[in-house]
């Protein structure tokens, strides 16, 4: 595993609107957010993304896909 992806707790997809299934990784130093269930791709080098990613790895630990 090269990517280090983690699901974002409590975010929806803006284009399926399905809960829990926005996933964040990062790509040449970009941070992007992948909808699992319909691949909606947003670039989101914002700090709203990482903080509540920091949120939802307090809830169940960091998330570890390896
Ligand atoms: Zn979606």
């Amino acid at each position: 595993m090269r990517k280090k992806k983690r699901f974002i707790a409590g975010a929806s997809c803006p284009e399926c609107h399905e809960a829990d299934v926005m996933m964040l990784y990062k790509e040449h130093d970009v941070e992007k957010v992948e909808c699992v269930k319909c691949g909606h791709i947003m670039t989101q080098p914002k700090e709203a993304v990482q903080a509540s990613t920091r949120q939802f790895e307090q809830v169940i630990g960091v998330f570890r896909p390896e």
